[in-house]
């Protein structure tokens, strides 16, 4: 992560206020705002053992009329929705987590940094039953908590190609859990990335378990070569990125040919000896690959830096989400 002197790094600063919702007996409870504080937890609570939990990421830009607009929340709200039935957590209303949403950003109008920044929201599902028994039973109590922090440009410091190990052996998730965004997916991919970063230099690892390329701990992966994008279908191995799902309309829109099948390490590797890599998500929206490591061996991506049709694509989608560009697909929303 790039970072100026004088702007904190990604995440580090909370807006100053929360809107908070508790599920009890069935039914979730009227939600409200209050400044952001620590919260209190039983030592027992169901999420603290069986990490019973999971969470959003998406954005607000300030547009030049002055605007606030948050990109795509009707499917972050779904992918939060899904992630909860599938860690039989109590499903969040979409209306009330909406209602939750817009009442942070209203609150915290101010704090929503001109682009290139923008207001991040960081909705937060978990289970609080207190029960250390309860390691086959689902939390019948759960918090939703909508949190928000402003977050500057992501690549001030200039667009660095990334460096990437390609890990052929460790699996980032659970088969049947990659599409969800949890907790514990982080944690099973944090040893293999400090490692990466030890021993390779690497920024990310790129999770290809059996030869078959994935995703990295935290950013979906896309290859790009002459109007020609190449990504993984959808299933359960991995997360299912609102980025990814934009770029897919906008390359389609721009007359890329557009492929979603799994691929294999090696056809990956022969791509890009003319090709690009990029990773994708909502944080840096499309970040350049320059060098895949595999096997101790490094290959070179396209020139080794950023590519043309990365910076292109990524350029489109950030001039629709600051509002330069019309928003087509309607996908921006208004508060
Ligand atoms: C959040 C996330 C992404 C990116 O999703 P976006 O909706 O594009 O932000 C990709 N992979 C993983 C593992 C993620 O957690």
């Amino acid at each position: 992560m790039t970072t100026t002197p004088h702007r904190p790094a990604f995440g580090t600063v909370l807006a100053s206020h929360m809107a908070v919702a508790r599920y009890q007996a069935g039914a979730w409870g009227e939600h409200h705002l209050q400044p952001v504080a620590p919260i209190e937890l039983s030592p027992a609570a169901h999420v603290l053992h069986y990490a019973s939990t999971c969470f959003e990421g998406f954005k607000a830009y300030r547009h030049a009329d002055g605007s606030i607009q948050v990109f795509r929340m009707d499917r972050h709200i779904a992918r939060m929705r899904q992630s909860a039935r599938h860690l039989v957590l109590p499903e969040p209303d979409a209306a009330q987590l909406e209602a939750m949403v817009r009442a942070v950003i209203d609150r915290c109008r101010d704090a929503v940094p001109e682009a290139p920044g923008a207001l991040y929201l960081r909705p937060l599902l978990f289970g609080t039953t207190a029960n250390i028994g309860a390691a086959a039973t689902p939390a019948s109590e759960a918090s939703l908590i909508v949190l928000a922090s402003p977050v500057w440009d992501y690549f001030a410091g200039g667009m660095k190609p990334l460096r990437i190990l390609v890990d052929d052996l460790n699996t980032r998730s659970a088969a049947h859990l990659g599409m969800v965004k949890t907790g514990g997916n982080y944690a099973a991919a944090m040893g293999p990335t400090l490692a990466a970063r030890a021993k390779y230099r690497a920024d990310q690892v790129l999770f290809c378990p059996g030869g078959d390329v994935q995703e990295t701990g935290a950013s979906n992966f896309v290859l790009l070569r002459d109007k020609h994008l190449l990504t993984r279908s959808l299933d359960t191995s991995f997360l299912h990125g609102v980025t990814r799902d934009s770029l897919l309309v906008i390359a389609r829109d721009a007359g890329y040919r557009i492929e979603e099948r799994p691929f294999t390490v090696a056809e990956m590797l022969e791509w890009v000896k003319t090709g690009e890599a990029a990773l994708s998500g909502t944080a840096a929206v499309l970040a350049g690959v320059g060098t895949l490591i595999h096997r101790d061996t490094e290959y070179r991506v396209g020139d080794g830096d950023v590519g043309p049709l990365t910076r292109a694509l990524r350029a489109q989608l950030v001039a629709i989400q600051q509002g330069q560009a019309p928003d087509r697909h309607g996908w921006l929303s208004k508060i």
